[in-house]
């Protein structure tokens, strides 16, 4: 026992050094990226399937670090969460979203929508309702034209801390949408306690619908029951004609994915948004 547990300690150990330090050194990169303003937002257009016109963008974080391109939020939004970065730089996100809204609005682009991803940690602190008000008054922000995307576990974890929240920010006029609905263990029937407007459909179901039986009765049965509930649905991930066809029918409300545009910069989304649709 002595002997394996030596053995142990020598695998494991650079192991655990490697991942600390490699978290270490993003942490040091995060704080540099703060002050240097690293960070750019990529717009996605979400499609209303009604009339095929673009409805909403989704804001999604891109850091661009000298010397090593564009980094994935999924590399460094975990690191930033741990370390509390994530509040400062979703306040960040949440400021060049509401400038680039008012942006567009100048220029007559007056329909569109903004979805933005809130973390966990970042809508549980304190001052997270302040800094929202704050923002909505400083840029004069429409806040029926803005929901937030959290997901199921970060909405129910703490249920009374979220329930609060939400009330104060959806009697302002702000949308709550289920980020990557499916993926967690939560009801929508539990959720539907919080005022919630929908829920949005993780592309692991999306990209399984055409294939697979049963994810294409999980998805016709999460939109039949959202809709008897008063909730929209939108599809995330969508990248074939197929699954466009299939999310038609079975009544899903929005959609997005490869197949009507990837992310992209706020001036290339531009030009999107003032088709209205994309062909
Ligand atoms: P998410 O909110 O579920 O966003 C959807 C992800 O799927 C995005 O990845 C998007 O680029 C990607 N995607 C969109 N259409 C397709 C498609 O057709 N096929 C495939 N395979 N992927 C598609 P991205 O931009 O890398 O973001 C990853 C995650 O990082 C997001 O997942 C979200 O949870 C988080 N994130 C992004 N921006 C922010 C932010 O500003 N704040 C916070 N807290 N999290 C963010
Ligand atoms: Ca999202
Ligand atoms: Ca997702
Ligand atoms: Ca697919």
């Amino acid at each position: 026992a002595k002997d394996n547990g030596k053995n142990d300690f020598q695998i494991f150990m650079p192991f655990m050094l490697m991942k600390n330090l490699k978290k270490i050194e993003i942490e040091k990169n995060l704080k540099k990226a703060i002050e240097e303003d690293q960070f750019e937002l990529y717009y996605q257009p979400v499609i209303n399937l009604k009339d095929m016109e673009i409805h909403s963008v989704e804001a999604l974080l891109r850091w661009n670090l000298p010397g090593k391109g564009m980094v994935s939020p999924l590399e460094f939004i975990p690191v930033a969460e741990e370390s509390g970065l994530i509040v400062k730089i979703g306040e960040m996100v949440i400021e060049k979203a509401f400038s680039d809204i008012k942006n567009w609005e100048r220029k007559g682009i007056d329909y569109i929508n903004m979805a933005i991803n809130l973390s966990v940690r970042q809508f549980k602190t304190k001052f997270f309702v302040d800094v929202v008000k704050k923002l909505i008054e400083r840029y004069s922000v429409d806040p029926q034209k803005i929901s937030f995307e959290i997901t199921e576990t970060g909405a129910v974890e703490n249920f009374d801390v979220s329930l609060k929240i939400l009330n104060f920010l959806c009697q302002m006029g702000i949308k709550f949408m289920i980020d990557d609905f499916g993926t967690g263990y939560s009801s929508l029937i539990y959720l539907r306690k919080l005022p919630i407007g929908g829920v949005k459909i993780d592309k692991s179901f999306i990209s399984e619908i055409e294939s697979s039986k049963e994810s294409r009765a999980i998805v016709e049965g999460i939109v039949l029951l959202a809709h008897k509930i008063d909730l929209k649905v939108v599809a995330e991930g969508v990248e074939t004609k197929k699954e466009l066809e299939i999310l038609k029918e079975i009544g899903c409300d929005f959609a997005q994915g490869y197949l009507f545009s990837k992310p992209l910069p706020k001036t290339e989304v531009e030009k999107l948004l003032i088709a209205k649709k994309i062909t």
